[in-house]
């Protein structure tokens, strides 16, 4: 189980970003975090992955932890080593670098020997990147370098996939292919963390949800549960006409009351 306990996460020693954020994610499930603009997905995962330093960010309370065991998270490739991998926002592909080049740059922690078999699984699963293995990974399309950079981390063979809004800025299709490859890790064996603000794509896939807002973990329940919650339905999934232009739930609750 990968858990977060009560996480605090401050910038540049003054901007409290995550004020007390607990999670889990079991090695089999699927589990989605939702939340408006800054509320604080990102610096949570970068908090997770050990990318906070390079923000200038630190966890000032909490821990991150695998089964009970404390993970390093001011080092980010002992973060990797012990079985976590991420995709961050934007895809941040090397654009110059090839399809290939690309995927070996997360298999850092791969033995020489074991890279070749690692690849093979990668281009298993993304046949269209095996047909671009040396093309620059700038000439592909924003869906295939999302591909790339969820390969690129899965070159690792993670025990946990950490993925920050994939379907960002993605054709609907593309989204609906990204989804699937979601399902297809999890199955494989990953346990699979979402961020999205995609949350109709998030909780079609998810086990389990959570919605953080102003930095909090607000809300802890089985997906399907938040599915049919009406303040998730017509704040997070938009069927209540006014979508994520709120600025949380605690503000739409307050303007619904304004209202009627
Ligand atoms: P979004 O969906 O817009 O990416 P988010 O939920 O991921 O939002 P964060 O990006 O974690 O939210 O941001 C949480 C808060 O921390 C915001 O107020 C943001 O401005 C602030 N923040 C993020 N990164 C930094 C940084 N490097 N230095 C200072 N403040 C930051």
């Amino acid at each position: 189980m990968l858990a977060v306990h009560n996480l605090e996460v401050v910038y540049e020693d003054v901007m409290l970003a995550v004020r007390g954020a607990s999670l889990s994610v079991a090695p089999d499930a699927i589990v989605a975090v939702l939340g408006a603009n800054g509320a604080g997905k990102t610096s949570l995962l970068r908090a997770m992955t050990g990318l906070l330093d390079i923000h200038r960010g630190k966890i000032t309370r909490g821990n991150v932890s695998i089964d009970g065991a404390e993970l390093d998270t001011r080092r980010a490739a002992s973060v990797v080593r012990a079985g976590v991998g991420q995709v961050m926002e934007g895809r941040r592909v090397f654009v110059e670098f090839s399809v290939e080049e690309n995927l070996k740059v997360g298999a850092h922690t791969v033995k020489a020997s074991g890279i070749a078999e690692k690849l093979d699984r990668v281009y298993g699963m993304f046949p269209v990147l095996a047909d671009r293995r040396h093309s620059s990974a700038g000439y592909l399309s924003g869906g295939e370098q999302q591909m790339v950079a969820i390969g690129r981390a899965l070159m690792s063979d993670p025990r946990y996939l950490l993925l920050d809004e994939p379907s960002l800025g993605l054709a609907p299709k593309m989204v609906e292919l990204i989804r699937d490859l979601i399902v297809e890790i999890n199955d494989a064996g990953t346990g699979v963390l979402l961020i999205e603000q995609n949350a109709a794509m998030a909780l079609s896939v998810a086990h389990h949800g959570y919605v953080m807002e102003n930095g909090k973990t607000v809300m802890d329940a089985p997906a399907q549960v938040l599915r049919a919650d009406e303040d998730i339905q017509e704040f997070y999934l938009g069927l209540g006409g006014e979508g994520g232009s709120l600025r949380d739930v605690k503000h739409y609750k307050r303007r619904k009351r304004w209202l009627s």
